[in-house]
């Protein structure tokens, strides 16, 4: 093994355990990089060198760590596209896709709305991208085989949300709590022939505190917890399609906060399992979207008391709005939620791959393709060579709409 190889696996090692620790970012960025770099670079204590950099230059804004999209593109082996603007980069390699865009939290991410944690940056004639977003969002995407062992995935915690008195969101043909109780029930015996053990937080019309749900998902070895949810606003009648919810890292904004704000910066705790947890929203998420035609509104992180509390790998599902004339018609349709069902089993029997197989879990385009009965229905292998004259690929929604959806108010932090 030469030398060249040697340094490759050992970047490899960094990024894999350095990257999801902060006190690596800081070690890292406080003190003179010890490796040289091929150009000049915003660490001023970088030495210019003749050998290519494939180190990690950390530069230091404000009070964040960032890692440049040259970087990025080079660790992952991917090739850039800047659009007209100047602002929108797309990397590709026909494996992996990531498209962000200057002074915006929202990426996609192989074919997948993402919102970043914090807005990429132009800094010295490089997009910058946070410390954190490549840590705990690119990374955890692009290469998911890295996922940690996290034990089996034996047990699949439902939590159908509200229950009782608490009929959640409602729309003009019924309520979210019959429509998410539904869901689960469809979803039980579709995982139990996948050979799960399937455990529901209420399998009736109750209502059942959110500590007591975590409790339940706590309780049970060799688990995962998905909460079923729909949407609903006041503020935007035409909000619709689907969304998920993983927990929010420590030292972030949820997806929802301003940036800016400097509440967050309160450290809320984490979670042991917030990596698998990001994991699994993207499995499940992506065959949502793969199997059933609705908005993408994203990967996003929250607070909510049932991500917050619960010790094993969990998300929240938002499967559509019920305040949206289209949305609330197909909720209220029992072979759509059966559909909607299935599109969960598949997810989540991905990611049970993912975690005791490393088998990498199918994208978007993948199950669109799969499902028209096609090979391959997106050419992930050419890269889009030029963003201003073509249109973006069918899978990359090319609106960002505002986010106005509403938290359950019993979801909220
Ligand atoms: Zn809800």
């Amino acid at each position: 093994m030469n030398a060249p190889q040697v340094r490759s696996l050992l970047l490899t090692g960094i990024l894999s355990f350095g990257l999801a620790s902060l006190s690596f970012a800081k070690s890292k960025s406080s003190k003179s990089s010890p490796k040289p770099s091929a150009k000049p670079s915003a660490t001023p204590a970088a030495k210019p060198s003749p050998t290519p950099a494939q180190d990690w230059q950390v530069v230091k804004v404000g009070p964040r760590d960032y890692l440049s999209v040259d970087d990025i593109a080079k660790f992952y082996g991917l090739i850039g596209n800047v659009d007209s603007t100047g602002k929108t980069v797309v990397l590709n390699n026909g494996r992996n896709m990531l498209q962000v865009t200057i002074d915006s939290r929202e990426a996609i991410v192989n074919g997948i709305r993402n919102w970043f944690c914090f807005p990429v940056i132009a800094h010295e004639n490089k997009f910058l991208v946070s410390r954190i977003d490549l840590a705990k969002t690119i990374e955890p995407q692009l290469r998911p085989q890295m996922i940690q062992r996290s034990g089996k995935v034996q047990t699949i915690v439902l939590d159908p949300g509200h229950g009782g008195f608490d009929k959640g969101a409602g729309s003009t043909f019924g309520n979210e709590k019959n429509y998410a109780l539904d869901v689960a029930r469809q979803l039980r015996p579709l995982l139990q022939a996948k050979g799960f053990k399937v455990v529901m937080t209420r399998e009736t019309d109750v209502f059942i505190p959110l500590e007591v749900r975590a409790r339940i998902a706590n309780a049970t070895k060799d688990s995962i917890f998905v909460s079923i949810h729909f949407n609903a606003t006041n503020s935007n009648p035409s909000a619709a399609g689907f969304e998920i919810f993983s927990l929010t890292p420590r030292g972030a904004p949820s997806t929802n906060d301003d940036a800016l704000a400097l509440h967050f910066v309160n450290m809320q705790a984490g979670s042991p399992m917030e990596a698998q947890s990001f994991e699994l929203a993207a499995a499940v998420y992506h065959s949502m979207l793969g199997h059933i035609q609705e908005f993408d509104r994203g990967i996003k992180r929250a607070r909510f008391a049932v991500l917050r509390q619960t010790q094993i790998p969990s998300v929240l599902v938002e499967g559509g709005f019920l305040s949206e004339t289209a949305d609330s018609k197909q909720i209220n349709d029992p072979a759509w939620r059966k559909q909607l069902a299935e599109s969960l089993c598949t997810g989540i029997e991905s990611y049970r791959a993912l975690v005791e197989k490393k088998q990498r879990p199918m994208l978007v385009a993948e199950y669109r393709a799969q499902n028209a009965g096609e090979i391959t229905v997106v050419d992930l292998m050419m890269p889009p060579a030029k963003l201003d004259a073509s249109p973006a690929p069918a899978i990359i929604p090319v609106t960002n709409p505002e986010t106005t959806a509403t938290p359950d108010p019993n979801q909220e932090p």
